[in-house]
């Protein structure tokens, strides 16, 4: 039977590890699910978020040319047990170049072959097929493939209504992470995010509407910091304030926090340090010891989690909602599951904990990528050498900070600042845009052909 790897979530993570996987293992079954069709550039979403354009290529055009199949949908349920994920709203987006052959529908299964699916439509060209509902007894659709599991018996991880069932032998898990906006009250209701796409131009049109009113950025890491610098440098006449918990900055080195720090000054920045916020109310955040301050956006920062559906298929979690992996990026319960990018927890040879960044989620995903294929094809899996060699930081436009780092992420005290660091900011940006179409730099080129049956434990 063709091997069928599903991939959730597809952002830097879970795109770059399904375009390699499909380069690798020509003859695997690989589907790719996204909630939306557009690839989004999380890491320029605060440049969006203060008036920038932001390319938004559609995945079925990063996918051309490859056997990987797109379908477009909200993952809402897996059910670990019978290797099956609820997709609601899916609907194929691509015509897969090498589409591997389809297994024989099994007795008591539905394969359901959608209008224009990677079986009949022309090679190459873009295809969009609404998959049909209410092909199963449980009210779902299997797409493509039965997963081999009796119908008619209720699953309790699959959520009923939903419209598609995808049956996998091994799952990738790539949902990446969202804006922590339930720890604080009224941040859900009253804050803006800066997480996703939609997030970004809602508080691009608030920020816009409120230009000479007081924006209030809570959370001074990376990206609270690099929001409040690109909202003060495009609105000029805005009051723009970072609140942080801790010092502002405080986990750069001396070097980079002076910088930072001169930076939040030349850009007019009010810089709250040292400060809580216990609650964000319409127009207001409030804040230790109860004084409000006026507010007129509110943008949360302070924190990012993974999304529910690990948790709650009942695979373990950490506080932050991410599986932990082990360093062929493997969950540890789950043989066929692996985790990757913001969804996983890595902790490295080094002792750190990976922090939620691109710069790891790309080479976690070409690592998983490489282990799947090696466990697939019976050849030895590759180690996996990591560490971060910087963090790269915008501090509005024409200034930028790069933080040196050591192996295990602690701050070394060197830095590049000003024109220069912004300018390898920006070509970072450019070139994680420009490379994601291909399937990574150090691609073998060899293909690994699969074992008729695996001879080691897939996943
Ligand atoms: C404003 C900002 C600036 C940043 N700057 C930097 C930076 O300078 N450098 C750096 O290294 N990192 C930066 N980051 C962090 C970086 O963006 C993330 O670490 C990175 O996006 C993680 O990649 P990922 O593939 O794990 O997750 P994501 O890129 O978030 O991709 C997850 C994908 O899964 C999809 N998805 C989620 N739930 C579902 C579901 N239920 N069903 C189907 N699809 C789903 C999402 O739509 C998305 O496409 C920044 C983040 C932000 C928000």
């Amino acid at each position: 039977m063709t091997h069928r790897i599903v991939v959730l979530g597809g952002g830097y993570a879970g795109l770059t590890t399904a375009k390699r996987l499909g380069r690798l293992l020509p003859d695997a079954h690989i589907t790719l699910v996204n909630e939306r069709e557009r690839f989004v550039h999380r890491i320029l979403l605060h440049q969006a978020a203060a008036g920038r354009d932001l390319d938004a290529p559609r995945l079925a055009d990063l996918l051309r040319g490859t056997n990987v199949e797109l379908v477009v949908g909200r993952a809402a349920g897996i059910d670990v047990e019978r290797r099956q994920v609820a997709v609601v709203g899916a609907e194929r987006r691509n015509s897969p170049s090498r589409a591997a052959p389809r297994p024989p529908t099994k007795q008591g299964g539905v394969s359901v072959t959608t209008e224009g699916s990677a079986d009949t439509a022309s090679p190459g060209s873009s295809s969009r097929s609404r998959v049909p509902q209410g092909a199963e007894t449980t009210g779902a659709t299997s797409i493509g493939y039965d997963s081999g599991t009796p119908r008619g018996a209720s699953s309790p991880r699959v959520p009923q209504g939903s419209e598609a069932v995808i049956g996998y032998d091994t799952l990738v898990y790539a949902l990446g992470s969202v804006g922590d906006m339930t720890r604080v009250p009224g941040v859900a209701e009253h804050a803006y995010g800066v997480s996703g796409r939609d997030e970004a131009a809602a508080l691009r049109d608030a920020v816009a509407r409120n230009d000479s009113g007081t924006v209030t950025v809570v959370g001074a890491g990376l990206t609270g910091a690099e929001l409040a610098c690109e909202l003060a440098g495009r609105h000029p006449r805005a009051r723009v304030r970072l609140v942080s918990r801790g010092e502002a900055g405080g986990w750069l080195s001396p070097r980079g926090k002076r910088h930072a720090r001169a930076a939040f000054r030349r850009l007019g920045i009010e810089v709250m340090s040292g400060v809580g916020v216990t609650a964000v109310k319409d127009g207001a955040v409030v804040v230790d010891g109860g004084s409000v301050a006026d507010s007129d956006v509110t943008v949360w920062a302070g924190g990012f989690t993974a999304p529910p559906l690990a948790a709650e298929a009942g695979l373990d979690v950490d506080g932050l909602g991410r599986i932990p992996i082990d360093d062929t990026m493997r969950t540890l319960a789950r043989p066929e599951i692996y985790a990757i990018g913001d969804s996983a927890a890595f902790t490295s040879r080094h002792g750190n904990e990976l922090r939620m960044a691109c710069a790891a989620a790309i080479p976690m995903a070409w690592h998983a990528a490489d282990v799947i294929a090696a466990r697939l094809s019976g050849r030895s899996v590759p180690p996996f050498h990591f560490r971060f060699v910087q963090q790269a930081i915008g501090l509005g436009p024409g200034d930028g900070l790069v933080q040196y780092v050591r192996p295990d992420d602690s701050m070394v005290n060197a830095v590049l600042t000003g024109r220069t660091a912004a300018r390898y900011k920006d070509f970072v940006c450019w070139f994680v845009a420009k490379t994601l179409p291909h399937t990574g730099p150090y691609t073998p080129r060899r293909r690994h052909p699969m074992l008729p049956r695996p001879q080691v434990p897939v996943g």
